[in-house]
């Protein structure tokens, strides 16, 4: 490991003006960034530690709208338990976070963390090897290697997929994110937070330098709200995600008045499905209709070499959300 300045801010003004430096990393619990610091994928001049920032990126809350505010640095075990969570309309974000890694890890792992976690793409997580995203090579290796975690949709010069399981369920829920920069806060939708049109060389989020997110906010749930999250992997712990599913219902008795729903592991971003989901609006739960959905939601999907096993695993994940959610 290349030896960097570690600095432990006491305020969220002293973090960002740290942040500002060139050649900075910000760091939470460290899970992805320790990690990436040990395989010397990151050499840094400089990491920031953000954990003693509590009482400005910590704890959750529900406003007297309704809306719920979840800090930067709430950890997934947190989230988890919440009880605000426990209602069937947030089912969807407790059931991702609780099938996140391993109780080890959830304790630790922080929400920002997660949905910024680096692309566990092993061509360009391996110091061997030299790939387009990682800035070291001509082409994405994974496009004709070994690429059965790889993307089925969404992607043009790399196949990398995006791995956090908090992302689906938050952009299905309509969620916002707060950040601090340069001493302004700016509140965006969570969408994005992702690159509109992924690319090898861009990087994985629309973060400036330095900029540091703060919290993120879910919308008070409409009256009849159900969500759920499913997902396939292959262990039942310690594992990411080969597919994911989030869906967002709401329902007035049972015909579905509204849906969304976001897709995951199956591209370089978490993917919105609005087209799928229309199919829902107006109709009642049926395993008929379950079974269009989920076709529809890989209708236009590319697999490569090795993970054509996702465009059957994917549409079944999605058919397993919906039916819970309805339940
Ligand atoms: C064995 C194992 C299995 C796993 N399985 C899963 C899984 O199934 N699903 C899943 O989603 N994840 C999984 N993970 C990944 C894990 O959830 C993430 O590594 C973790 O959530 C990252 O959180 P962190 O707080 O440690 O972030 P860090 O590692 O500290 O940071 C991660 C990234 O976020 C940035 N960052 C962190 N906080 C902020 C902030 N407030 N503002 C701006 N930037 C910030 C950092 O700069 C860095 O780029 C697994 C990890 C392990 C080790």
């Amino acid at each position: 490991m290349k030896p960097f300045t570690y600095i432990v801010p006491k305020t969220l003004a002293e973090a960002a003006d740290a942040a500002k430096q060139a050649d900075t990393m910000l760091k939470a619990a460290g899970i992805d960034v320790v990690d990436r610091l040990k395989e010397r994928l990151l050499t840094p001049a400089q990491v920031v530690n953000l954990l003693p920032l509590r009482d400005e990126l910590q704890g959750i809350t529900v406003d007297a709208n309704g809306e719920l505010r979840i800090g930067a640095l709430v950890t997934l075990t947190q989230l988890e338990r919440h009880a605000a969570l426990q209602a069937p309309a947030l089912q969807a974000l407790r059931e991702s976070a609780a099938m996140t890694a391993t109780p080890q890890v959830r304790h630790r792992a922080t929400v920002a963390g997660n949905l910024l976690q680096f692309t566990r793409c092993w061509y360009v997580r391996s110091e061997a090897h030299r790939c387009l995203h990682g800035g070291t090579g001509p082409t994405c290796l994974a496009m004709t290697g070994d690429n059965r975690y790889h993307a089925v949709m969404g992607w043009s010069d790399c196949v990398r997929v995006h791995p956090s399981n908090l992302a689906p369920p938050l952009l299905a829920l309509g969620a916002e994110f707060t950040t601090s920069l340069d001493g302004k806060t700016r509140r965006r939708k969570l969408a994005e937070l992702f690159p509109a049109e992924p690319r090898a060389l861009l990087p994985e989020h629309t973060l400036a330098a330095g900029e540091i997110v703060t919290a993120l906010h879910v919308p008070a749930p409409a009256a009849g709200a159900r969500s759920a999250y499913s997902e396939s992997r292959e262990k039942q712990s310690f594992d990411w995600a080969t597919t994911a599913c989030a869906v967002r219902l709401v329902l007035d008795g049972d015909t579905i008045e509204a849906a969304d729903l976001v897709l995951g592991a199956v591209a370089p971003v978490p993917l919105p499905r609005p087209r799928a989901a229309k199919l829902l609006v107006g109709q009642k739960a049926s395993p008929t209709l379950f079974q269009k959905v989920g076709a529809a939601a890989f209708a236009d999907a590319m697999p490569l070499g090795h993970n054509k096993y996702k465009l059957t695993v994917g549409p079944a994940i999605v058919r397993d959300a919906l039916e819970r959610a309805t339940r």
